[in-house]
């Protein structure tokens, strides 16, 4: 069974953001870049997988500019076996990365796509569920545990009111939760040998999809500044100014 993980290359989550000065989006100039910490996730569940016996190939795919070969790099060191590179200077938007993996999955026949649930980026939250409705494959979203079986695979899933389980048939798309699994740290040989491992480039247009925006950015803006506290004297004052002065926002 063959695996495919999207990893998106996004601003490191330690870094603060800045906002750049006209607005019109986030200042990347300089700023560390890493992989999506969800795709961590979802490359550390497919080796799992081939560990086990479970998944013959693990594939990491990235969409976006040349230096998403470095987020590829990563994933093949933590394990994953090749990668493909769709390259682009575009800015790619959900619809866009969906329908360029959709060219992919159709080329590379998986059986299963494990996508993070978000880019920490834009939060768009979207690309997985886009990516099953054009395949028309079921979804298991926010997974917190997977369990393959014959031609399924039960999803546990995270749902605001505790967890939901669901059963879907082979090939299928998983997005996944921070609690599915903790990613392991690529070791020294291992980031030797990902070097070696095989990546293939290619173009928006060799897949046959225009990844043109569809969507135009009016406004990025800096969240508003939080208001300085107050320093209250005593308990009673506390109680006071909780019973006389706060509110619920
Ligand atoms: P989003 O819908 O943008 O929040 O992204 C959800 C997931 O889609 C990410 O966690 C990735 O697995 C995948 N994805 C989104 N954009 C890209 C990209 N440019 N390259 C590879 N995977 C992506």
């Amino acid at each position: 069974m063959k695996v495919l993980v999207p990893v998106k290359r996004v601003v490191d989550y330690n870094v603060k953001v800045r906002v750049k000065a006209d607005g019109s989006g986030i200042d990347t100039a300089g700023v560390k870049m890493s992989m999506n910490p969800f795709d961590e996730i979802g490359v550390e569940e497919a080796v799992r997988l081939r560990e086990k016996g479970v998944a013959t190939e693990v594939v990491a795919v990235s969409l976006g500019v040349a230096q998403c070969q470095e987020t590829i790099r990563t994933a093949l060191a933590m394990g994953a076996d090749r990668g493909i590179l769709v390259e682009t200077d575009a800015e790619l938007q959900p619809l866009a990365v969906a329908k360029l993996l959709k060219a992919i999955a159709d080329k590379e026949q998986p059986r299963l796509i494990i996508l993070g649930k978000q880019a920490i980026d834009d939060d768009m939250n979207a690309t997985g569920q886009m990516l099953a409705a054009l395949l028309d494959w079921p979804q298991g979203t926010f997974a917190s545990k997977i369990a393959i079986e014959g031609d399924g695979v039960t999803v546990t899933r995270e749902v605001d009111g505790g967890l939901e389980t669901v059963a879907l048939t082979l090939p299928a798309i998983i997005t996944t939760d921070l609690r599915l699994n903790e990613p392991r740290y690529a070791s020294l040989p291992n980031i030797m040998k990902a070097r070696k491992k095989p990546i293939d480039v290619m173009k928006p247009a060799d897949l046959g999809v225009d990844p043109a925006p569809r969507l135009a950015t009016l406004k990025v803006s800096e969240p508003p500044k939080r208001k300085a506290g107050v320093k209250v004297g005593s308990v009673a004052e506390l109680v006071s100014k909780l019973r006389t002065e706060a509110k619920v926002i």
